[in-house]
Order: structure tokens, then sequence, then C-alpha cells
């Protein structure tokens, strides 16, 4: 069991009232972890210690940032084997996903510690006589940052490397279900030395979020505020930033489809499906939600499609390396049992896998799904996926869009100019042809559209959200003025 604590100002605190909250392993329902459960005053002192941290880390060299952020990296890559043992006892996942979440949060860092030198700016001409105008880049202030459990290294460490590297100082909110997980990140950016203040860490019980949150918006020390979750908090945690005038970057749910063409390499085509849709139990925002096939190769397709998907290994993360582990909890094994029924009842077909009762899912294929489905529409954020048959390129195009969300998308087959003009047409922030719908790398500029958000992360894209923009002009000679 892990008993973990709240970093404010550099100091390991329980939260002022003591209460605390409990994460329960999904597979056995023992505590896997009890964490403070912080008050909206809490919360305050957060921010305020973040306020006081901000003069001296933003004034500090963009080397010296960048070395602590490297040993960041390397402390994070140190602490594989405990967060296989946390995520596994918090989130049921397998150890191959939490080697692919170290690997690509550190791989975060490390990006984070090379555009420290990055966050400059332009002289631009001005029409006044003797004046030199710059755009400088300059660090916003305190960011808040709130990540999920899904990809839970990956996107704490998003939520607060490129604000780090631009000079920010942070609070992140860690998730209710893998607070040790979350907590873990922060021990690694301690041991990298970061000054006391510039990353504190807040938890807090689920029925306190929308009191904690609020409290830290409308702080006028955060500057910028940063979300990953679902659709649906998201939206409030936009109304809230609106109040209170915030910038946010939104990273919110996904529903993506996998493109399949009459020319596309079957081989190609289902290695990409099996990995976009069922890696992580299918729990990623990029995760293949809709398979749309061409009808002229959809019976090849679907039985080398299935022949892999039954093949998947499927079991408990903590007895050894599995693709498909637990998810995360009864409800989404509920909510894709509902899915699934539904689809049944409206004329689908089941290709593979079916409904359980249990966190251990196997991987689902469901045949000829239409419009009148909900898995048509619905995110499963879980390993049932529909296969939609069309005819022709419009009937793809227009099946792919046929969505409120537009994160992440994929289109495979052989002309490379029809695939890409297939790619250009579909509605999302990132598309990837002849490659999986889950593809995350530290410098691309990663967001989406429509339902899905708004706000890059990643590289430069993330400089632009995590800085200020400002005007500044020296005048060099004496200035003409009218009176
Ligand atoms: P969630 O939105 O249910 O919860 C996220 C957080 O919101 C929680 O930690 C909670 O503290 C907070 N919250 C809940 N109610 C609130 C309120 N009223 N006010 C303020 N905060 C509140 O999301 P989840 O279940 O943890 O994550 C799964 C979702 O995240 C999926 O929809 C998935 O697609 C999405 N996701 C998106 C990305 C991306 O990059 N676009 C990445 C991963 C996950």
């Amino acid at each position: 069991m892990h008993d973990i604590r709240l970093l404010i100002g550099g100091e390991s605190l329980a939260a002022a009232s003591g209460k605390t909250f409990e994460r329960l392993n999904p597979m056995d329902g023992s505590v896997a972890t009890r964490a403070p459960a912080a008050s909206a005053a809490d919360a305050v002192r957060a921010v305020e210690a973040a306020a006081a941290a901000f003069p001296a880390w933003s004034a500090l060299g963009p080397g010296a940032r960048r070395a602590m952020l490297l040993k960041a990296a390397a402390a994070l890559e140190a602490r594989t084997p405990q967060f296989a043992e946390t995520m596994a006892a918090e989130t049921g996942a397998g150890a191959p996903w939490v080697g692919f979440n170290v690997h690509l949060a550190a791989g975060m860092l490390q990006e984070a510690a090379s555009i420290t030198t990055q966050i400059s700016g332009e002289i631009i001409p001005s029409d006044v006589p003797g004046n030199l105008a710059m755009g400088m880049r300059v660090a916003a202030g305190v960011v808040l940052g709130m990540a999920p459990w899904n990809a839970p290294v990956i996107l704490g460490v998003r939520a607060i490397a490129t604000p780090l590297a631009c000079g920010n100082t942070v609070v992140l909110k860690g998730s209710e279900l893998c607070p040790a997980t979350h907590g873990l990140i922060i021990e690694a950016l301690q041991e990298a030395g970061l000054p006391h203040g510039v990353v504190n860490f807040i938890t807090n019980a689920p029925a306190d979020a929308a009191d904690v949150v609020e409290a830290m918006v409308a702080h006028p020390a955060v500057r910028r505020v940063n979300f990953t979750g679902s659709t649906t908090v998201g939206r409030i945690i936009a109304q809230t930033c609106a109040r209170h005038l915030k910038p946010v970057v939104l990273e919110l749910g996904g529903k993506a489809p996998l493109v399949v063409l009459d020319d596309a390499d079957l081989e190609a085509a289902v290695n990409g499906a099996i990995f976009g849709a069922f890696a992580n139990s299918g729990q990623i925002c990029m995760s293949t939600e809709r398979i749309v096939v061409d009808a002229s190769i959809a019976d090849a397709f679907v039985s080398k499609l299935a022949a892999r998907a039954v093949a998947l290994p499927l079991g408990d993360p903590r007895k050894g390396p599995v693709v498909l582990g637990s998810v995360v909890d009864m409800r989404t094994v509920e909510r894709c049992n509902g899915l699934i029924d539904d689809a049944l009842a409206k004329g689908a077909t089941l290709v593979c896998g079916g409904k359980v009762d249990n966190t251990l899912m196997p991987a689902t294929l469901l045949d000829h799904v239409t419009r009148d489905m909900r898995i048509y529409h619905e995110e499963s954020f879980g390993p049932v996926k529909p296969i939609v048959r069309v005819s022709g390129v419009e009937e793809a195009v227009n099946c792919a869009n046929d969505n409120p969300y537009g994160l992440s998308a994929a289109v495979f087959g052989g002309d490379l100019a029809r695939a890409m003009d297939v790619a250009r047409r579909i509605e999302s922030g990132i598309c990837h042809v002849n490659g999986p719908t889950v593809h995350d790398e530290a410098q691309m500029p990663f967001g989406g559209v429509k339902d899905s958000g708004y706000g890059r992360f990643g590289g430069k894209a993330g400089i632009d959200a995590f800085t200020e923009l400002r005007w500044m002009t020296v005048q060099t000679s004496p200035r003409h003025y009218p009176f």
C-alpha cells in the first residue's frame, strides 16, 4: 500500500484537515494508495508556493534549467520498476505500457531540456526612426497542470515539463485514480534538485475536485492552465477558465478513425489497427475507436484482424507481461458491455471477444456497425472496437468525419497521393498515413480539434502555449512627438 503526501514549497505534507482518500486496486479491491484529500485552501497554498518560487526560477539561465530537466529524465527512468508496480496496482496497466510511458515521459523531459535555449523572439521592423522593436517570449507565471490516469507518466510529465522549461513554476493536480504514480514523477523532479516551490503537487478526493480546481484557476498568480481528460470535464474547466480569463490547453476525448482504403497493404493495416486499438486495452485518447474499411477488401481484412486479436496475451499484469491487462475499473466493463449489447441488438456481428464480468477484458471486435448504434459515436475507452464497412473514398471520408471528436486518425492506402488526400480531408488534429492512430513524440504538435479540445503540447507549439509574447522597444535616437 502506498501512503503519499502533498508537496508544497518543498515540504512533504498531509492535507491541513488530515483527511485522506483511497484508490483501490481494480483487480482485487485492496487499498492500492492512501493520499491526502487536499482542500481548496491547501491548493491555494501550493499556488502561493509556486508564485514565491517564480522570480528566481524564471531568472535562471537556460543551462541551469536544462541540467535539472536532464537529471529529472534520468531519475524518472531509474524509477521504472516502481512505476511498474505502482501503475499495475492503481490502474491495472501491463508492463509494456508502463515501459512505453516511462520512456516517452523521460523523452519529454529531455526535449523540454533542449528547448530551454529556444525560448527566443524576433526583431520587428518599426516605422518609428531609431526604434528597436522586439517580440519576446517570456515565462508566464504559475502553470496549473491536470493529468489523467490512463497514460499517467506521459501525461503527468507533459502537464509540467514544457512549462518548467519556459521558466514557469507549476502545480500538478494528480489524478484521484493514480495519485501514487503521479507522486513518483514529483519524486524524480525533486531528486533532480529543482528549488523548493518550483514544482508542487496536490491530490484531492473526487468530491472536492471542482472546488480545488476553481480555487487554483481563480488565483491571480495562475497564468496558464492545462487539462487532459474527458470532454465533459474539459467543458467545465473551459468555463471556469473563461470566468477567470485564464488561457487553457485542453486535451480531451477522442474517437479516432482508422481508414483502410481498397488498395491498402492489408498486413500493414492489420498491424496498425491491432496496435492502435488494443494498446493499454484501448484506454488511450488516440486509440483506434472506429475501423472504417472499404467493403471490397473487408472480409479479408476482418479475418486477418480477428486472428491477431484473439492471440493477444490477456491477464493479471502483476504475474507477467501482457498486452491486455486489467482495465481501470468496473465502470469501463459496464460501459463496454452496454455498447456490445446495443450493437448486437441492432444487427452488428461479434467477431471475437465479448462481454465479461471482471476487469480482465478480451479484445472485442464488432463488424457491420452502423450509425444507429451507440458504439459508432461513443468513446468506448476500452478494448471493444467497431468495424464500419464503406464503399469508396467519399463514404470513407464522410464516415471518418461523422463524429464530434477530432484528435487522431489514420489512413492506410497504397496510392500515397490518394491516401494523403483522404488524410487532408479528415477533421482531426493528428493524422497518420500508413501508421497507427496511437503515436506520440515529445517534439510533435499534439492536440485535437472539435470536441477533442484546443491548444497544443509539444515542441515549438508548447513554447507558444506556456509563454507570453511581449512587445518591447528601445528608442535609440531622439524621438519625434506630435506635441
Ligand atoms: P475525467 O475528465 O473524468 O477526469 C479528469 C479529472 O477531472 C479528474 O482527476 C478530476 O479531478 C477532474 N474533475 C472532475 N470533475 C471536475 C469538476 N467538476 N471540475 C474540475 N475538475 C473536475 O477523465 P479521466 O477519466 O481521468 O480520463 C479519461 C478521458 O481522458 C478520456 O475521455 C480520454 O479520451 C481523455 N484523454 C485525453 C487525452 C488527450 O491528450 N487528448 C489523453 C488521455 C486521456
